[in-house]
């Protein structure tokens, strides 16, 4: 029997299960998952978890299940390539004959002092759930500071500001407006509804400390009670620490099949790969579709086609709070409801093709 170990269970890694199991799985392949959870979890409604406005059990999806699927819940903490080995925290290691590499991102603090220290963060459940409690634990007219005006910055801004009223909420951003990786339409409308709905919107902003409770702008202290994080990400440290060619942003870097260049049973999925776009979920499920019809083509001995074809994005939306959205649709900027139900009805699509 050939061993598929799936390191991660997000969105790259259960794209690839859902693509192999039920039937399309080689009957001398098992998989085994590893995953620090039990549960696959949604990344993309965390700025919601962290609002308070949806449930932790809302952003679980249960992992399939299948005879020749084995799920293993434990901290990974490194992967020996040259043995073929991936050492978990308490628990023995697990060998492979092909490998997935899908551990996603953690927070970049871009080397500012306190930003790891004093700031809370989204960027895994663990650390969503805190958020959440401290957030929602906070008196009456609190200041909440959420630094970074990027998408997942832009949705917990709003979404706190539908969840709790009472708040004072600072966005900082180092742009000259909101969103700039957006068309200027795009970024207008979302700096307007934040004006409208009292978030106050602070524009080329620099961090350049932070203390406990305390936020520094330009060098200008900033009272805040709490401090989000949403100003930058980089590859889960166990990539970080693979002794492989890596791009400007710490990815690794692939061949055109997915796999490192040193080895074609490891590939990388995901935020920790380099790929000519920005880091999404729609991106990771894209290119799972493309290592699973090339590992399926490697393991029935066929050969793999000269190109694989370009993976096809659909676009960007983004929430504000619960009836408003904004996006980029097949290069259209949309904006208002309309926004916020395609947004709504691809997250309903999502947990019925995968719970
Ligand atoms: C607030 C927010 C909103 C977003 N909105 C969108 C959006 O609208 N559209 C979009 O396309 N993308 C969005 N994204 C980005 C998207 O969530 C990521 O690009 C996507 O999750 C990457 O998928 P992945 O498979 O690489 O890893 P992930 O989905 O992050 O999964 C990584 C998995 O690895 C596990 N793991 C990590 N380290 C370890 C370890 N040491 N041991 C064991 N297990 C481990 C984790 O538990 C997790 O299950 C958003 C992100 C955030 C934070």
């Amino acid at each position: 029997m050939k061993k598929l170990v799936l390191l991660g269970g997000g969105y790259g890694n259960m794209r690839a299960l859902h693509r192999l199991l039920p039937n399309n799985l080689p009957e001398d392949v098992t998989i085994t998952l590893i995953d620090r959870v039990p549960y696959h979890c949604l990344k993309t409604e965390y700025y919601a978890l962290a609002a308070g406005t949806v449930s932790d059990q809302e952003v679980r999806v249960p992992f399939p299940e299948h005879p020749r699927l084995e799920l293993k819940y434990g901290e990974i903490t490194n992967i020996d390539l040259e043995n073929k080995l991936v050492h978990l925290a308490e628990d023995e290691p697990v060998a492979y004959d092909d490998l997935i590499i899908g551990l996603g991102c953690e927070d970049k603090y871009h080397n500012i002092p306190g930003a790891k220290e004093y700031t809370h963060s989204i960027q895994n459940i663990g650390k969503a759930r805190e958020t959440y409690q401290t957030l929602n634990n906070l008196p009456a007219n609190s200041v909440v500071s959420i630094v970074g005006g990027g998408l997942s910055g832009v949705e917990l801004a709003s979404e706190l500001r539908e969840s709790r009223e009472d708040l004072v909420i600072k966005l900082f951003d180092r742009g000259k407006i909101i969103l700039s990786a957006f068309p200027e339409r795009v970024s207008r409308y979302v700096q307007n509804w934040f004006q409208t709905n009292g978030v106050e919107v602070i524009n080329g902003a620099n961090i350049t400390r932070v203390e406990d409770r305390t936020l520094f702008n330009h060098d200008e202290p900033v009272h805040s009670d709490v401090i989000v994080w949403t100003a930058g990400i980089q590859p889960n440290r166990i990539v970080r620490d693979m002794d492989v060619e890596k791009d400007k942003q710490n990815r690794v870097v692939l061949t055109k099949y997915h796999n490192i260049p040193v080895d074609e049973h490891v590939y990388v999925v995901g935020d920790c790969a380099s790929l000519p776009y920005a880091p999404s979920a729609q991106l990771a499920e894209g290119q799972a579709d493309q290592i699973v019809q090339v590992l399926q083509k490697r393991w029935s001995g066929q050969e793999l086609p000269e190109e694989l074809p370009t993976i096809k994005l659909k676009g960007v939306l983004g929430s504000l709070g619960k009836k408003q959205g904004f996006g980029l649709m097949a290069e259209r900027a949309i904006t208002g409801r309309i926004a916020r139900i395609l947004k709504s009805g691809i997250l309903w699509m999502y947990k019925y093709h995968n719970g």
